[in-house]
Parts: C-alpha cells; sequence; structure tokens
C-alpha cells in the first residue's frame, strides 16, 4: 500500500462514515500514524439521501472527499480500499490493494439494508444506503414516468405511478412526503399529457405508529402531515413479498407497483475475521465494552453503526445514527490518545440531543430532551441542523441556495435521468 514504516504507531480505521471521519480528526495532531481505508473516497451525508432520489440535490452536494477532511493532517493515510478480512492473529487487514499491519484496528464500517432474507424483494425493490442507489431510485422513479406516458395498459400505468415504500421511520417518512410534493407540484407540470392524480404513494409500516422511536405526538403529526399530503400510510401491516409487481403482506392488502423502496431495516457490515458468533449482537452489531473495545480484543475497537454497546440506559445498544457514531467516535479519539500515554480510559456516555424528521414544506416534528414542537419552526431547525453538521462550506452553501430556490419555485431540478436505470416490471400479459 506504500503506507511508510514509522516509530508511531499505526491505528488503522475502516470507514470514513460519521464514525470514522470523527475519530480521524481526533487523532489529527496526535503522534500517532492513521490509516483510514474506504471504499468510497467521499464521505455520505446519508441523512439527505432522500433528496438524491427525489431530484432535490444533486449528489456531490451531500458527498464530501475523504482527502479533503485530511488534508493538513501529518502522518494520515487514505487508501481507497475495499476490506475483505482481518487477521486478528497476525494483526493484519487484507483488502483489495494489498495486506497491512496494526497496531490498534478501529471497525466503523456502518450498516447496510437487512432484507430479512426476503430475496424477491431484495431483488425486485429498491434500497437506499448509499448514493448509486439514491441516483438509481431517481432514474427509475423519472423512467417509469416516462414509461406510463407510453403505455395505453391503465393497469400497467397505474403501478408505474404508484409506489409503496416500506418502513415508516424517518427515512420511509421524509421520502413519502418529497414524493408526495413532486405528485403535487411538478408532475402536472412536467407530464401535462398524463393523468397524474391517480398516482399513490403508500407508506407501510409494521407497528402500530410511524417514527416509532419518537414521541407519541411526533408520530402522531407526522401522520397527519403526510395525510395532508395525500400518501396513504398503512399501520399494522408487515410486507411479506414483492415480485416485481404485486406486493404482498401479511394482511388481505396488496399493492401493484413498479417502485417498492425498502426502508424496513438495516443490519451492521461485517468483515470476515469477525464475525465469530459470539462476538455479533442483534442486526449483526459488533458486541463492545464502555471503551468500544470489541469484545476480547484489547486492540480492537468498534464505533457507528456496526457496533452494540449495551448500557443501563440503552440496554440494546445506541441507535444507529449519526449523533451517537460522532460521539463514540470523538470519545475513542481521546481514549486512544490516553491508551498511549498509558491513562485509564474513560467510559462513553450517550448524550442524547434528541431526533426530529421533515415531512415536507413547512412540516417538520423535532423531540429535543426537554422539548417537543412541529410545523414551521421545526422545519426551520431541521434545515439548520442538516446545514450545520454538513460537511464542507461548498457543500452547505450548494444546499442551502438549492433549498431557497426549491422553497420559493416549488421546484426540484435536478430530476435527470443521467445513468438509466431499469428494474425487471412484471406487466400483467408477461405474469400469464
Ligand atoms: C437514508 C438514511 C437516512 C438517515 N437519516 C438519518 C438522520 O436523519 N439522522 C441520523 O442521525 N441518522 C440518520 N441515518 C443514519 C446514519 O446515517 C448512520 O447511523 C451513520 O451514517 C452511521 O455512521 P457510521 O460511521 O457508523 O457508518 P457510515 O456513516 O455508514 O460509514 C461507514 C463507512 O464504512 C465504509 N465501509 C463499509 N464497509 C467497508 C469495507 N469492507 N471496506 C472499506 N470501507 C467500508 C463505507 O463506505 C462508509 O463510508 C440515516 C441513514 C440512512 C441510510
Amino acid at each position: 500500500m506504500n503506507i511508510p514504516q514509522s516509530s508511531f504507531p499505526r491505528i488503522i480505521i475502516i470507514g470514513g462514515g460519521f464514525g470514522g471521519i470523527a475519530l480521524a480528526k481526533k487523532l489529527s495532531k496526535k503522534e500517532v500514524q492513521v490509516v483510514l481505508l474506504d471504499r468510497h473516497n467521499y464521505h455520505t451525508f446519508q441523512p439527505l439521501l432522500y433528496q438524491v432520489s427525489t431530484g432535490g440535490l444533486e449528489p456531490d452536494s451531500i458527498a464530501y472527499p475523504i482527502r479533503k477532511v485530511l488534508q493538513g493532517y501529518p502522518n494520515f493515510y487514505f487508501r481507497l480500499a475495499e476490506v475483505f478480512q482481518i487477521h486478528t492473529e497476525d494483526r493484519t487487514v487484507e483488502t483489495n490493494i494489498g495486506t497491512i499491519g496494526y497496531d490498534y484496528l478501529v471497525v466503523a464500517t456502518g450498516s447496510e439494508t437487512n432484507f430479512f432474507g426476503n430475496k424477491g424483494i431484495e431483488e425486485k425493490g429498491m434500497a437506499m444506503k448509499t448514493i448509486p442507489q439514491s441516483l438509481n431510485l431517481r432514474s427509475l422513479i423519472l423512467e417509469n414516468f416516462e414509461q406510463a406516458l407510453l403505455t395505453d395498459d391503465l393497469h400497467q400505468r397505474d403501478a408505474l405511478m404508484n409506489f409503496v415504500i416500506v418502513g415508516g421511520g424517518p427515512t420511509g417518512v421524509e421520502l413519502a412526503g418529497a414524493l408526495a410534493e413532486i405528485k403535487k407540484g411538478i408532475l402536472p407540470k412536467d407530464y401535462p399529457d398524463l393523468d397524474t392524480r391517480r398516482a399513490q404513494i403508500n407508506l407501510v409500516q409494521g407497528s402500530d405508529r410511524i417514527l416509532p422511536a419518537m414521541s407519541e405526538v411526533a408520530s402522531h403529526k407526522a401522520e397527519r402531515f403526510l395525510e395532508q399530503l395525500g400518501v396513504n400510510v398503512w399501520k399494522d401491516i408487515r410486507v411479506t413479498d414483492y415480485d416485481g409487481q404485486r406486493v404482498t403482506t401479511s394482511t388481505n392488502t396488496s399493492f401493484e407497483t413498479a417502485t417498492l423502496i425498502w426502508a424496513a431495516g438495516v443490519q451492521a457490515v461485517n468483515i470476515p475475521g469477525l464475525n465469530g458468533k459470539e462476538l455479533l449482537c442483534r442486526g449483526n452489531r459488533l458486541k463492545v465494552n464502555r471503551y468500544h473495545q470489541v469484545e476480547g480484543f484489547e486492540e480492537i475497537f468498534a464505533i457507528g453503526d456496526v457496533a452494540q454497546m449495551e448500557t443501563e440506559a440503552f440496554p440494546n445498544g445506541h441507535p444507529m445514527m449519526a449523533q451517537p457514531a460522532m460521539q463514540q467516535g470523538r470519545n475513542l479519539g481521546e481514549n486512544l490518545v490516553r491508551l498511549l500515554d498509558d491513562k485509564p480510559m474513560k467510559p462513553f456516555v450517550y448524550r442524547d440531543k434528541g431526533s426530529m424528521a421533515t415531512v415536507g414544506r413547512n412540516k417538520a416534528v423535532v423531540d429535543l430532551p426537554k422539548i417537543k414542537f412541529q410545523g414551521v419552526f421545526a422545519w426551520f431547525v431541521w434545515m439548520f441542523v442538516h446545514l450545520y453538521f454538513l460537511i464542507g462550506f461548498r457543500n452547505r452553501l450548494v444546499v442551502f441556495i438549492n433549498w431557497v430556490y426549491n422553497y420559493v419555485r416549488f421546484d426540484r431540478e435536478a430530476r435527470l435521468i443521467i445513468r438509466p436505470f431499469k428494474k425487471q416490471y412484471r406487466t400483467s400479459k408477461s405474469r400469464n
């Protein structure tokens, strides 16, 4: 990998996400050699992926070059590499560009979509966890409308204009709201010769309320906002299968759609070598202690979505969200320095700063530790927080300008089919 030997201990970080970057920043001026490995050369701001999928933002405005984050950090090395295997016995990691040894290893690989073993949904449905996936979804949505114009089969046309979003967490809610706004504000103008009023946006949630991780008041308000936007919210329904045309559920309800978007679960991204059964908790997360050390190892740490730290306040681990990942990255950075200075490490304590979700224009719900609010002010708070946490001045500026423009013009101009994407849609004829 062409990384020089150094007298400083070598810390390898796998993953330049929220956790990995926060950790790297903490180590920037310390006497350590840091090697950051990621399969992408950019950091993804996942909370705004849905805006890329729905043409509100260009992908470059929510991605940031990892090399730029590390600019000016002495003893830092970034390598664009996919890690395949961890060899704990000889303390090396194996990647597609070679093998490298570590003194300390930090696994910050995040999570991926969990289809819970349902092959039909995995094959025919759409996930939205990465920028390429969001671009695929954007293309698919737009291509479906182009296709709907061409067919005179009403049944097929409806299916091409129907959307089923599975999972009523923040991702599902935000996506449903954005699609509803497109239906209302953009489709009638873009497709005047298509009866876009027939387009249906269905949000399907397995439990009895959407946004189950937020307060009841936030759930109810978000549901009301979605209904105002014309979204059909289905609760207590589990999607069981999808064949590319028909969505079957745990009830008698089924849907005909060319677009099923799966936002109903994630699981940790594990790397072979550290995936022994005794280390894994629910959702494939790695069991770590209060100092982020993976069970059984003093020199291997895990942070963020991939780590499960069970505490009294969080017996099932911290939420798989950006805040815990960042706070863990910062805490681990301090602890690694303390470890090298022969000082005792500090146990991690998560400070919950609250959660929020937006449903659309002027509509958001915010739960802070001491206060909960919804509506226009919540929407401004949501925008401010997202701008604040985006990495890079240019990204913040571009996103801000886009949002102002979209707000004033009721528009989303990134509705471009740059790289066509087609999922196989099974027509009624092809089914026979
Ligand atoms: C659509 C969506 C919306 C979300 N909205 C919110 C929100 O509103 N608020 C919130 O707090 N959280 C939100 N989240 C969750 C939040 O993004 C994650 O909790 C957070 O990204 C976790 O950070 P992390 O550092 O653990 O992993 P990530 O940020 O996912 O980073 C993991 C990194 O590891 C790299 N990697 C993985 N495996 C390998 C490998 N084998 N080799 C090399 N590199 C590898 C990946 O390329 C990636 O860069 C959302 C997530 C999604 C998908």
